[in-house]
Formats: C-alpha cells, sequence, structure tokens
C-alpha cells in the first residue's frame, strides 16, 4: 500500500466521494419540500440540519443530541449559515488532502481501521468452503450468495488427488483446459462411467469453470507440480504425473507473476477498496 502512494490515492478518492455527498446534501437540504429556497433566518436552520440528517442517513449518523447541541451554538441565520458549511466543508478537504499526501504509517492506518483487511483477505481466500470438482481448488466467491461456485485459477488436477485409475499417475491437465477438450472423466460421481468434462455440469451443476484464458496464471501451480511432483505423490500414495517439458521451464519469477497478476494484487486492492467504501460512523 506504501508503494505509488495507493493507500492516499485510495482515501482521497472516497475522501472526494463523501465531500460530494455532504455538498449534495446541502444543497438539497437547503430547499424545501416545494424545491424552493429556506428562507433566511434561524428556524430555517433547524429544517436545514433536520433535513441533511435525513439525506445522510446511510451514510453517517448524526444522533438527535448531536443535532440539538449543535443548533444550540448557531447564532446566524439559514444563508450566511450554509455559506460558512460549505467554505469549510472545502478547507477540510484540503486539510484532509494534504494529511494524506504526507507519509504515513500504513500499519498505524490499517489499525484503526474497522474491518481488518487481514480478516477480509481470509474470507475471500477461504470462500465459501466449496472446491472444484476436479482440481479442489476452493470456491472463491466468499460469504456472498452466488448461484455458481468459481476460481479464477484452476490448478493440475493431480494436486487434488485425481489419478489415472489403471497407471496410478497424477493427472497433470488443468480442468479448464479439459472442460473444452474431448476429454473424458470418471469418478465414484459418475459411477466409474466415462463422461465428457465438457459436460462436466451434468454432475457439478453448481460450478462453473471458464476456459482457460489466462495461461499464465496457472503458472503457479504448474511450477507447484514441477517441484513437488515426487512429494505430492507420497502423499496421495500415487506416482508422479507425466509433466510436460514446457513446464519445466517455468521459473519460480515467472511462477509468482502469474499468481500476483491473476490473484493477489486484484484481490487486495478490491477489497481495500471495499473496506474504504464500507460505512464508517
Ligand atoms: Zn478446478
Ligand atoms: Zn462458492
Amino acid at each position: 500500500m506504501s508503494i505509488d502512494k495507493t493507500s492516499c490515492k485510495l482515501k482521497s478518492k472516497n475522501l472526494q466521494v463523501i465531500v460530494n455527498k455532504i455538498t449534495e446534501a446541502t444543497e438539497r437540504a437547503s430547499k424545501g419540500e416545494d424545491g424552493v429556497q429556506l428562507p433566511d433566518n434561524q428556524e430555517s436552520i433547524t429544517k436545514l440540519i433536520n433535513n441533511m440528517r435525513t439525506y445522510l442517513i446511510k451514510d453517517i449518523s448524526i444522533s438527535e443530541e448531536a443535532e440539538k447541541s449543535t443548533l444550540f451554538q448557531i447564532q446566524s441565520t439559514c444563508h450566511p449559515f450554509t455559506e460558512s458549511l460549505s467554505k469549510s466543508l472545502g478547507e477540510l478537504k484540503e486539510q484532509l488532502q494534504e494529511e494524506f499526501s504526507n507519509s504515513e504509517d500504513i500499519t498505524e492506518t490499517l489499525n484503526k481501521l474497522p474491518i481488518k483487511p487481514q480478516d477480509e483477505l481470509f474470507k475471500r481466500v477461504f470462500g465459501c468452503g466449496q472446491q472444484c470438482p476436479f482440481c479442489k481448488v476452493p470456491c472463491e466467491a466468499g460469504g456472498k450468495e452466488h448461484e455458481k461456485h468459481h476460481a479464477a485459477v484452476h490448478r493440475p488436477q493431480g494436486l487434488g488427488r485425481y489419478r489415472d485409475v489403471a497407471t496410478k499417475k497424477l493427472v497433470e491437465t488443468l480442468c479448464t483446459t479439459d472442460v473444452h477438450s474431448k476429454c473424458k472423466f470418471r469418478n465414484t460421481e459418475t459411477k466409474y462411467e466415462w463422461h465428457p468434462y465438457k459436460d462436466y455440469m451434468d454432475y457439478y451443476p453448481d460450478w462453473l469453470i471458464p476456459p482457460d484464458s489466462t495461461i499464465e496464471a496457472s503458472d503457479y501451480w504448474k511450477y507447484v507440480l514441477v517441484q513437488y511432483n515426487e512429494r505430492f505423490a507420497q502423499e496421495y500414495e500415487a506416482k508422479p504425473a507425466d509433466v510436460p517439458e514446457a513446464w519445466r521451464r517455468i521459473t519460480k519469477e515467472q511462477a509468482l507473476k502469474g499468481l500476483k497478476d491473476a490473484f493477489i494484487i486484484n484481490n487486495i486492492q478490491h477489497t481495500i477498496l471495499n473496506i474504504f467504501k464500507t460505512k464508517q460512523h
């Protein structure tokens, strides 16, 4: 978050959203139900503040008490008050903007957040608890309601224990490749009858396994299988997979890059954005 002032940019973006909302609410609140400007007297301020409270209720909770004590302190009439309000809103925005651009302690910022990014990230990675029927990658739809389970990156099916019954070798192909091929699978679900991968929905209607659009994204798992082929075989009491020669040339850097591009960076930015967007009291 310190790189390229990412956190500063996120904060500024949200600040703009908040300022816009307050400005809009002030403009709306300064008019009566008939759309006519409230008269310039002290009573109108009560109406103005009350309106603002109603319009902003979804974003800011202002207690009735706070509203009353604010009203008690205001000595001016409605129009100059509205002007002062928008002026100080502008000043506050600039002041905050400057605070954001000064170097900040990210850890401190994160500690102050009402929702912890690490919890949100965990929820996303943990998903809904379902796993791809072929490669066992967890569904990434999180706790949200979703029609179909899905994952951004699938992996060689051997990592999910899939093996060739005859040779006992772990299966090296990705499910995202197989669902677009003429290949067939069989397991307990199909009662060991061969079934085309492309018709996987016959058995797993809740899963959406897309075509392999981001080949590099799976580089990470291909690399993992190449590196730990023997150990997976041992653990799963199978024979090592026949990995394609091309996979052996994937470097650690490429593997990590694929993972970052497809997953971590997207996920973190998405999650942090959502946290900043979350309504704060
Ligand atoms: Zn899969
Ligand atoms: Zn799911």
